[in-house]
């Protein structure tokens, strides 16, 4: 098939990559596709990520591709073509693209966790890399990462009927200026961190929510309004349960002191949800505000 408008073109070939990450979505695997075109606009590969299915860890969908059609032309090299992938490259498909010297890489969404082309690094326009190609981000970018979301949020809820939550972590968000704020604080000891404790024995994680943010907090919240479901931390088998509660004229910050470990004082201010956290942040922490992010 010959281009004819890049824009329209672009358009065609990642509904060809979407269609791919589906294939990925049948086999549950993280739904990610990829197609390759050459300079003249025919299709050299298509394939769809298969890490969990074949046991690869490099088994994504652009490795995939980059293989097939590097041995459809027999080269190395792909000059010239442009790969199409629903989603930013991570490090490992990032840096083949530049040792494929591809042309043009259009993505879908960005990756905001593992993007490696515009989000965490640039390695696809690096000053000390020996190949730059033409980035084009954002092209149908909401099916592309409605496709990813959806699937970590079945994910997640096939968890939720089974798993128990032994963690509890309150919510609580403010908006200003139309911006979405969310409730953190500086632990003296550990960083940054989210309100969160032990669900006792005999308590619901909206008790424990509650009494968890009146302790650490100082906050006596009126009730939960909404649960954001259960997260698998991967941390010594914690089950978080991650529950908004409704919070009235809360100041812009304050200092609390709390009888954890014998007593320290928390230092509460508002991060906003959407911005990433620093380094201060305690790394389970981030990853909790990435899950509470997308539940929202
Ligand atoms: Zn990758």
């Amino acid at each position: 098939m010959q281009a004819v408008n890049t824009e329209d073109s672009d358009e065609h070939f990642m509904a060809l990559a979407l269609r791919e990450a589906e294939k990925a979505l049948a086999l549950d695997e993280v739904p990610i596709g990829a197609v390759i075109v050459d300079a003249g606009g025919d299709i050299l590969a298509s394939a769809s990520n298969r890490t969990i299915i074949d046991n690869d860890p490099t088994a994504h969908a652009e490795i995939l591709a980059l293989r097939m059609a590097s041995a459809k032309i027999g080269n190395y090299r792909l000059t010239g073509s442009t790969l199409y992938t629903t989603i930013e490259p991570c490090v490992m498909c990032a840096g083949a693209l530049v040792n494929a010297r591809i042309e043009r890489l259009v993505f879908g969404a960005h990756d905001e966790r593992f993007g490696a082309v515009e989000t965490k690094f640039r390695l696809c326009d690096s000053d000390v890399l020996n190949h730059r190609m033409e980035i084009v981000p954002g092209v149908l970018s909401d099916e592309c990462r409605k496709l990813v979301k959806d699937f970590f949020r079945g994910k997640r809820n096939a968890t939720d009927s089974h798993a128990q939550p032994t963690k509890a972590c309150p919510v609580v968000l403010r908006t200003v200026d139309g911006l979405l704020q969310i409730l953190a604080f500086h632990h003296p000891l550990t960083g940054t961190q989210l309100v969160k404790g032990t669900v006792e024995p005999g308590e619901s994680a909206e008790e424990a929510s509650l009494r968890e943010l009146f302790e650490e907090a100082a906050i006596q919240a009126k009730r939960v309004v909404k649960d954001l479901g259960l997260w698998n931390s991967g941390v010594e088998g914690q089950v978080w349960s991650f529950q908004l509660c409704e919070t009235h004229n809360l100041p812009d910050s304050w200092t609390h002191f709390a009888n954890d470990g014998g007593g320290m004082e928390f230092s509460f201010f508002w991060h906003p949800l959407d911005a990433e956290p620093d380094e201060t942040w305690d790394e389970l922490f981030k990853n909790a505000l990435y899950h509470i992010r997308e539940s929202i």
